[in-house]
């Protein structure tokens, strides 16, 4: 197990270009929003609208991309939105519909149609049992810092503990520091051989597409809100989790924290430390993380990973923790991964893990489903089974300026055929919920 070697968890999409996809969806023919104005109302259009302020994403494209893992030059293919700014809960559910976030992309793969199977992974952080490789890891931290193992606390205390007085850990916002840059550059160049700029840090890591929220805490006494303002300073949302160590900045864990998880996004540390096993301590700090805020926030439980792919030696590190689940990313439903290993290894290549689903209706589905023939747009039936007259989805067309539009699904054919299956697509891939809580630019 070694975070270390597989610290670019999330360069699926590194070589996909964020200023091309900023173009995309802008039509020249203006005709097509003909008929739209914003005062249009339609039923629904105010019961969310907090959550429509909060998130607003940019229509985006589907595309193939070279894959950072098996190398393979025919890659996979995903579908691909911009965040402008998304609020926990809506990421939250999106995470839960199989979507990931690399800076400000929201991406969902097409797991039919890609060189290796990505599945979203997540492993219950409450019940995690130490193994054998953590508490070596423990050890290590231990003997360097002069630290004894105290038998009256937990594995995770003592993890908590191992530094001592001279490691401090500094949950800042996710804002750029020349401090934070130099010792990415560093981590870039020394461990994985990669020139940097500080224009793809940003981008990459310091970006605030989240929106800091207020949790809901176990209960409303002083003590708990101190307790997670200690812990959470500005609330659910992305943090850097600083790791001094001396007053040297040593390294840095950037994380999501959002209602069920705290997600794990990337980890860059001083390769001087290296002997210290930094990337799997981390892991076991976020994990010590996640079970400290579930005492104050009952509702975290989870320590999310991103996709794991199975057989891929850099991925092996992700299902190290256990119990951990696997995203059926047909039915959206997490299934602990033991039961999912045995099917995958019965259905090699892309395969659902709901036994209620069979397997081959689901490929030989895929003639029925939109243009994309992604595995989830299978959900289009989801979709019209939902009524989609009472669907509303809230456009914001960019020649609009700000003025958001809410729109009836059904409606949408009588503007343009493309807008009507770019709201079908959305529905089916963010899923009809998410769309009506989100504020949509195309
Ligand atoms: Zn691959």
């Amino acid at each position: 197990m070694s975070r270390a070697q597989s610290s670019d968890t999330e360069s699926e999409l590194g070589d996909i270009d964020q200023t091309k996809l900023s173009n995309v969806g802008i039509s020249d023919d203006e005709s097509q929003y003909e008929g739209l104005t914003a005062t249009e109302s339609a039923p629904g259009a105010a019961d969310t609208a907090d959550s429509k302020e909060t998130s607003v994403i940019i229509h985006g494209i589907q595309g193939r991309h070279p894959c950072g893992y098996c190398k393979s030059s025919w890659g996979s293919r995903s579908y691909v939105m911009i965040g402008s700014k998304l609020s926990c809960r809506i990421y939250q559910r999106l995470i839960d519909r199989g979507w990931r976030r690399s800076g400000t992309l929201l991406y969902l793969i097409d797991h039919s149609d890609s060189c290796c199977c990505y599945y979203p992974i997540r492993a219950h952080a409450l019940e995690v049992e130490a193994r054998k490789s953590d508490k070596k890891v423990l050890r290590r931290w231990q003997k360097r810092f002069g630290m004894q193992n105290d038998p009256n606390l937990g594995f995770f205390e003592n993890v908590n503990a191992a530094g001592g007085a001279e490691l401090k850990i500094v949950m800042d916002t996710t804002a750029y520091s020349d401090e934070k840059y130099s010792l990415f550059e560093k981590y870039q160049k020394m461990v994985h051989g990669d020139a940097t700029s500080v224009h793809s840090f940003k981008e990459f890591l310091c970006y605030q597409l989240l929106t800091y929220e207020q949790p809901q805490a176990r209960d409303s006494s002083a003590e708990t809100r101190e307790e997670i303002s200690r812990l959470l300073p500005h609330g659910l949302g992305s943090y850097h989790m600083c790791y001094y160590i001396g007053n040297e900045l040593a390294a840095v864990g950037v994380i999501d924290v959002l209602p069920y998880y705290i997600s794990s996004v990337y980890f860059f540390y001083d390769p001087k430390y290296s002997d210290l096993s930094m990337g799997s301590y981390s892991s076991l700090r976020e994990i010590s993380l996640t079970r400290s805020l579930h005492r104050l926030i009952p509702s975290i439980e989870y320590y999310n990973l991103g996709y794991y792919v199975p057989g891929c030696k850099k991925m092996v590190y992700k299902a190290h923790w256990r119990p951990a689940d696997l995203l059926d990313t047909i039915s959206f439903k997490w299934v602990p991964i033991e039961r999912c290993m045995d099917r995958i290894a019965r259905h090699p290549g892309f395969c659902t893990f709901d036994p209620e689903l069979d397997h081959r209706n689901i490929v030989r589905d895929k003639s029925e489903t939109l243009a994309a023939a992604m595995p989830a747009l299978n959900m289009p039936k989801e979709v019209i089974g939902k009524d989609i007259d009472s669907m509303v989805i809230q456009l914001s067309p960019m020649d609009s300026g700000n003025s958001v539009i809410p729109l009836p699904v059904s409606r949408l054919s009588t503007v343009s055929k493309n807008m009507e299956d770019f709201a079908l697509q959305a529905c089916a891939t963010m899923g009809p919920d998410v769309v009506k809580d989100v504020r949509i630019i195309v």
